[in-house]
């Protein structure tokens, strides 16, 4: 049994939004014409109290991109973004939302990240989407979303950690790049740990 996990398709992650992933856009047409490949669809939704310690604008003389120490683990500050209840923490609204079983809301604890659709960026908490999969009898996950080279990626190496067949949909992926190449590094990486890069013709 296989299932579709598609990865943070929201406003703040559009162009137009608070932290824009360069030509966001293009992966939600990919993402509506995968779905029907697929029994089983869910979204996951970054999902931030305010003042959320990813924000930059929680750390005094520190911008967007700089890194810190947050807890145990390195943390990218980011645009204040995808705040609960706000229009830009909304899923697209081209997205089709017919077949989508279950939204997974991510990044809820005020004092550490969550990239990843599985579990935060300590792993220390898990949002409940492994054991929502194994209870399906789901091995095999197909990913795409936003984006490549932080919530796909993380997303996929958990995947991968857990023991799923992990499947990454590269077109239907965009990453936001701060350094130039972050996302080829990112499918090189999420390659190595053993999820096949694949094209959506392919599913
Ligand atoms: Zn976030």
């Amino acid at each position: 049994m296989r299932a579709l996990v598609l990865v943070d398709i929201q406003n703040d992650f559009l162009p137009g939004g608070a932290l824009a992933v360069p030509d966001g856009n293009a992966v939600i047409p990919v993402a509506n014409a995968l779905q029907a490949a697929f029994p089983l669809v869910v979204c996951s939704q970054d999902w931030h109290p305010t003042g959320h310690k990813s924000f930059a604008s929680q750390h005094p003389g520190k911008r967007p991109g700089d890194q810190i120490q947050l807890e145990r683990v390195a943390q990218t500050l980011w645009p204040d973004h995808c705040v609960q209840g706000t229009r830009g923490a909304e899923l697209a609204a081209d997205l089709d939302m017919q077949r989508v079983d279950t939204v997974f809301h991510k990044g809820t604890d005020r004092n550490i990240d969550s990239y990843s659709t599985f579990f935060d960026n300590e792993h220390r908490k898990d949002t409940g989407l492994r054991d929502y999969l194994e209870k399906r009898g789901v091995d095999e996950v197909w990913v795409a979303g936003l984006a490549t080279d932080y919530c796909v990626l993380f997303s996929t190496l958990d995947a991968r950690q857990l023991g799923f067949r992990t499947f990454v949909v590269e077109d239907g992926c965009r990453a936001v790049d701060l350094a130039e190449g972050d996302g080829e590094r990112a499918f090189a990486e999420m390659a190595r740990a053993g999820a096949r890069i694949t094209r959506s013709d392919q599913a």
